[in-house]
């Protein structure tokens, strides 16, 4: 078992029973998630003892940096990272006026199957593990020497398909013995797994969720997202409607515009709708986020025009929905959305 996969409190536990004072806990928390040291030796202000109880029981290794691409357009950079398997993901550092933004991946591939994404391509070979969670962060801070603010949770994988491991993910992070990286500044997204949403609500975790919408109805959704075969619209966004409920987080509606699938003004005016219609009854603070499609060679799903965008933007925006269209980061280095595999060396 990988030491970086337990949170405090599980440390904790850990030391009791190891014959350990439990307040060694947030010393040895501290240095591995916070000063993020390599060798457990340099933790002086643990006895050798139990150092040496440490390195016998648990796996210390964290996976590493393969390669990095930069971009040429924006500071956007890209990683490939080596597992301990060698198994390789993808994790995005983007630069913003408030400070870093870091992509991390929550699977190995997807098997979402989602037809305009690259991450989905060679299907799903397993779970990312807490700490292969955490040291994409840990990892791109050191090498760049800069301390992230935010975290989106958005490169390869369905995290809500590894449950278990993003709600540990999320405590370690936000643990003040550690990086200490505010829920408010953390977004999950989500093809709409309804179950987990609904479990997500209630870990008093208030992270910001976003959800993969894509088209206003589910005839289409389920053209180009299978997940819509198993959960439909209307369910999903009562899922939605009670995260917002719960959490008071605003809500993020991504909507990939792919030409002649969903970008028509007719498809704009069916979008409001099913927001009127969804949120009737309760006011949901929530934001559209138009995302022009990102090219990807396997397919051919085309970007609509920018007066088409324009206009579907313009739509929302005249029926007074906050709507805003995600920057292209690191296009150049298939670092923008739906362009993360898990690729081969
Ligand atoms: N599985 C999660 C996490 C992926 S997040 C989810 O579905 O939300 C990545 C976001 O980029 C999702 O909204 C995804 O639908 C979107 N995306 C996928 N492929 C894309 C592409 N080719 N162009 C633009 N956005 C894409």
């Amino acid at each position: 078992m990988n030491i970086r996969n337990m949170t405090i409190e599980e440390l904790g536990r850990d030391l009791v029973y190891l014959g350990y004072e439990k307040y060694r806990c947030k010393q040895l928390f501290t240095w591995l998630h916070k000063n993020v040291i390599d060798n457990i030796d340099d933790a002086t202000n643990l006895s050798k003892d139990l150092r040496k109880t440490l390195i016998e029981k648990y796996d210390f290794s964290m996976p590493s940096i393969y390669k990095e691409y930069k971009s040429k357009i924006d500071d956007t950079k890209k990683y490939l990272i080596l597992l301990n398997d060698d198994d390789i993901i993808e994790s995005v550092l983007m630069k913003y006026s408030f400070g870093y933004s870091i992509c991390i991946s929550s699977q190995v591939g997807c098997n979402m199957g989602c037809k305009f994404c690259a991450s989905t391509i060679g299907g799903m070979k397993r779970n990312l593990e807490t700490y292969e969670l955490l040291s994409q962060i840990y990892l791109i801070q050191k090498y760049n020497n800069i301390k992230v603010s935010n975290i989106v949770i958005m490169g390869l994988g369905e995290p809500l398909l590894n449950y278990d491991n993003i709600i540990r993910f999320l405590k370690i992070i936000n643990d003040k013995f550690g990086q200490n990286i505010g829920l408010r500044n953390i977004t999950l997204s989500t093809c709409g797994i309804i179950p987990n949403i609904e479990k997500l609500m209630n870990e008093n975790l208030p992270i910001n969720l976003a959800l993969s919408l894509h088209a206003s109805n589910d005839e289409i959704r389920k053209k180009i997202m299978p997940i819509s075969n198993k959960y439909k619209l209307n369910d999903v966004l009562n899922s939605i409607l009670k995260y917002f409920e719960k959490t008071n987080r605003r809500i993020t509606f991504e909507y990939c515009l792919i030409k002649d699938i969903n970008d028509s003004k007719n498809d704009a005016y069916n979008l409001i709708k099913l927001f009127k219609d969804s949120f009737k009854h309760t006011h949901v603070d929530f934001n559209v986020n138009l995302i022009p499609v990102n090219e990807v060679k396997e397919n051919s799903f085309k970007r609509p025009d920018n007066i088409t965008i324009s206009n579907f933007k313009n739509i929302l925006e005249n029926n007074n929905i906050s709507v805003t269209i995600r920057r292209e980061l690191g296009k150049d280095i298939s670092g923008s959305c739906g362009q993360l595999r898990a690729s081969v060396k």
